[in-house]
């Protein structure tokens, strides 16, 4: 156990020459042949993220396929809806 801080200082590359670190692609890739999945959409992972075992659609063995997603935002502020700044009048206009 005393090589894992070791494997830390090449600033993760020597993690991902380990084999450790996990392989994603955009589609799911056969790990026997490399056959690449295209109809990955029409998968039923159980949800958003899941497992799915597949069959290579090239050398039929079954394989097991972990989807990872990855979200993220954006937001703009809409135009219409910039609260106007305090440049109302009240005091001198009023009767
Ligand atoms: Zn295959």
């Amino acid at each position: 156990m005393s090589d894992i801080s070791k494997s830390e200082d090449a600033n993760g590359v020597a993690a991902e020459a380990h084999g450790s670190a996990r392989h994603y692609t955009t589609h799911p890739e056969c790990p026997y042949c490399g056959h690449i999945e295209r109809d990955d959409w029409e998968i039923d992972f159980g949800g958003i993220e899941g497992d799915a075992e597949l069959t290579c659609g090239k050398c039929e063995r079954d394989y097991l396929c972990s989807r990872s997603v990855n979200v993220s935002y954006s937001t703009h502020p809409l135009p219409n809806n910039v609260i106007g700044e305090s440049h109302e009048i009240r005091h001198g206009n009023q009767p």
